[in-house]
């Protein structure tokens, strides 16, 4: 069914506010005024470096739960061209060559029926006209890490994840997304994988960043490495 003719009878509401939007729209012009160009760092474990144009509290963590876990699909291509925002203002476009996602586990991708990281790097990737490759595989079922605290979420990756190409990787700047960073154990262990793999370098975003971020870069530009 074409596009405009199911947003007829499910028209479309901005991720962050729900207030009803245009079809061709993916947030509403406020919401979109109020985040453009901001955005959030951090380090993992492992010192990689994190951005995101959000904090996950409020409005924001409401939303991506929606993503997450209600089915919201459609909140990727907002997610994805905030992070991709991000990207460009943060890092800039010449400082990877491509960008890849932290895997869900194929049985839970199976029951949930999108890998919600995966359609964000594969968006960002679009909007700034980078390769998306997928590169890890996650070997192990391992605990939701929602459920455990910040020692137990160390030790509950190890060992997870493992590149699925190594010929890909070598020598390669890689750029990893996830959803939300908490201590950042998860993606910390994607990195290692991927430096195992002979990466030459990895820096990481998401949609937000959990807990203590540790800058915040100011709007109009401000470059921060
Ligand atoms: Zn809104």
């Amino acid at each position: 069914m074409k596009e405009w003719l199911l947003s007829f009878f499910f028209p479309p509401k901005c991720p962050y506010c729900l207030k009803w939007i245009d079809y061709r729209k993916t947030e509403c012009d406020e919401c979109l005024a109020a985040f453009k160009g901001y955005a959030y760092e951090k380090h993992t474990p492992t010192d990689e470096l994190c951005v995101a144009p959000f904090l996950y509290k409020d409005r924001i963590r409401e939303a991506i739960i929606r993503y997450k876990f209600n089915g919201h699909k459609n909140y990727c291509k907002s997610f994805g061209k905030m992070i991709a925002y991000t990207i460009r203002d943060t890092y800039g476009i010449d400082n990877f060559d491509m960008i890849t996602c932290v895997p869900l586990y194929y049985a839970r991708k199976r029951s949930r029926g999108y890998d919600q990281a995966e359609l964000l790097a594969q968006r960002a990737a679009l909007l700034l006209a980078k390769p998306y490759e997928p590169l890890l595989d996650k070997v192990k079922n391992n605990l939701e890490q929602h459920n455990l605290n910040s020692e137990e979420r160390k030790d509950n990756v190890i060992g997870v994840y493992s590149a699925l190409d190594r010929e890909k990787v070598n020598n390669k700047r890689i750029l990893i997304i996830d959803d939300v960073i908490t201590t950042g154990a998860t993606i910390s262990e994607c990195c290692k994988s991927l430096r195992e793999a002979g990466a030459k370098k990895v820096i990481c975003a998401s949609i937000a960043i959990a807990g203590q971020s540790e800058i915040i870069i100011t709007k109009n530009g401000q470059r921060f490495c």
